[in-house]
C-alpha cells in the first residue's frame, strides 16, 4: 500500500512531539485540580499560568486577557453571544461576514431568537469582505462585528485592520476568528484593533478540544457557561490542564517555526497551482487574486464532482477536503464559495488542499498524478 499523504492541515494537524512531551506529565502524575489550594492543585495552577503566559506572549497581549475554552467553537460562541448579551442595552444589531465559520454564523443566528438583528456582510468574487458594503451596513445600534482573519476554505486573508479601525472609531465591539490565521500570518490583536480574538490548539500542532479567547482588558462578557467561576467567571468548569498545557506548548512551537514554514509552504503552493493550471487550463483557483495564507489552495475542476474526487483520492491514499472540513458530512455546498458568487456547477467540483509540516513537493506531485488518473473516471 502506498504511504498516505495528508493534505488537510486546515481540518486538523498532528500533535507535535514537543507538545505531547509537555502534556504527558499532566496526564500521568500531575493530575491536580488547578482550583485546589493544596500542593497538587498549585502544580496544576502553575502549569495553567505558564500556558496563559505563552499564549499571551504569542499574541502580544496580557495573560489576564486570555480565557481558555474547549476550542475555537466555544471561543467564537463566547465572543459573539457573550458580547451581544452583555451590551444589548446599547443596541441589538450584529454584523458577521458571510464567510464566517459556522461557529460564528450559527452562534449569531441563534441570537435572532433573543431579538437581535443579525446581518451578514457580503464578500467580493475574490472572497474578501466588501469594505464599502460593510460601512454602509453599520447603524447607530450596531454593537458587534465579527470577521475572521483568514478563511478556512479559501485561505483568503480579510482586511481586519481596516475593519478594526472603523469599529474603534464608532465604539463597536470587534471579534476576529483567527483560528486559521495562527501559525500562517502574524496575528496581532492590538494592531488589528480587535476586542476579542479566537484561536484553537489543534490547528497549530496542539491537541483537540482546547482553545482560547483573547478578551481586551475592560471588555465584559456575559458567560455562556455558569459554575465554579474559573477563568475569572468568564468560563466556568474545571480547567483542562493537559489541554491548556498543550495549547501553551503549541504556541511556543509555532512561534519558533511559522515564518520559515510560511515561506516554504507558499513556494510549494505556488508551484502546485502553476502545475494545476498547466494541466487543466480551465481550473478555478478560488481567491487567487486576493492575499491568502500560504498553505491553502482551493480549486475547482469544472465538470467534476468534488465529493466523488475526494473519495477516489482517499482510496488512492491522499487526504484532501471539499469545502470546510468542519461541515463535511453535510451535503450542502460550500457557503463560502456561494457567497463569492461561484456558479453551482463549479462549487460542486471544489477541492481544498491544505499543506503543513510534513508536506513535500513529492506529495503534491503524487496528488497531481492521482488527479490525472481519477479526473477522467469521476468527471461529469
Ligand atoms: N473557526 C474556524 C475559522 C475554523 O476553521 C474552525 C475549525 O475548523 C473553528 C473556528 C472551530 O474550531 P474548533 O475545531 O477548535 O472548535
Amino acid at each position: 500500500m502506498r504511504r498516505r499523504i495528508y493534505l488537510d492541515y486546515n481540518a486538523t494537524t498532528p500533535v507535535a512531539p514537543e507538545v505531547l512531551e509537555a502534556m504527558l506529565p499532566f496526564l500521568r502524575d500531575r493530575f491536580g485540580n488547578a482550583s485546589s489550594v493544596h500542593w497538587e492543585g498549585q502544580v496544576a495552577k502553575q502549569a495553567v499560568d505558564d500556558a496563559r503566559e505563552a499564549v499571551a506572549a504569542f499574541l502580544g497581549v496580557e495573560p489576564r486577557e486570555i480565557v481558555f475554552t474547549s476550542g475555537g467553537t466555544e471561543a467564537d460562541n463566547l465572543a459573539v453571544q457573550g458580547i451581544a448579551r452583555q451590551y444589548a442595552w446599547r443596541g441589538r444589531h450584529v454584523l458577521v461576514s458571510a464567510i464566517e465559520h459556522p461557529a460564528v454564523l450559527e452562534a449569531a443566528k441563534a441570537l435572532r431568537h433573543e431579538g437581535f438583528d443579525v446581518e451578514t456582510i457580503p464578500v467580493t468574487a475574490d472572497g474578501v469582505v466588501d469594505l464599502d458594503r460593510f460601512q454602509e451596513m453599520l447603524r447607530p445600534d450596531t454593537i458587534l462585528v465579527s470577521v475572521m482573519a483568514a478563511n478556512n476554505e479559501t485561505g483568503v486573508i480579510q482586511p481586519v485592520e481596516a475593519i478594526g479601525a472603523v469599529c474603534r472609531e464608532r465604539e463597536i465591539y470587534f471579534h476576529v476568528d483567527a483560528v486559521q490565521a495562527v501559525g500562517k500570518i502574524p496575528v496581532e490583536p492590538r494592531r488589528w484593533g480587535c476586542d476579542l480574538l479566537s484561536l484553537s490548539a489543534h490547528k497549530i500542532y496542539g491537541p483537540k478540544g482546547v482553545g482560547a479567547l483573547y478578551v481586551r482588558q475592560g471588555v465584559d462578557l456575559t458567560p455562556i457557561l455558569y459554575g465554579g467561576f474559573q477563568e475569572r467567571g468568564r468560563r466556568s468548569g474545571t480547567e483542562n490542564v493537559p489541554g491548556i498545557v498543550g495549547l501553551g506548548a503549541a504556541c511556543r512551537y509555532i512561534a519558533e517555526r511559522w515564518m520559515a514554514e510560511a515561506e516554504r509552504l507558499a513556494e510549494l503552493r505556488d508551484r502546485w497551482e502553476a502545475e494545476l493550471r498547466r494541466e487543466w487550463p480551465d481550473v478555478w483557483v478560488h481567491g487567487q487574486r486576493a492575499p491568502r495564507v500560504p498553505n491553502t489552495s482551493m480549486f475547482s475542476l469544472p465538470g467534476t464532482d468534488g465529493e466523488a474526487l475526494l473519495i477516489r483520492l482517499d482510496l488512492e491514499g491522499v487526504a484532501v477536503s471539499t469545502g470546510s472540513a468542519c461541515s463535511s458530512g453535510r451535503l450542502e455546498p460550500s457557503h463560502v464559495l456561494q457567497a463569492m458568487g461561484v456558479p453551482p456547477e463549479v462549487v460542486r467540483g471544489s477541492i481544498r488542499v491544505s499543506l503543513g509540516r510534513d508536506t513535500t513537493w513529492d506529495d503534491l506531485a503524487t496528488l497531481l498524478g492521482v488527479l490525472r488518473e481519477v479526473v477522467g473516471a469521476v468527471g461529469g
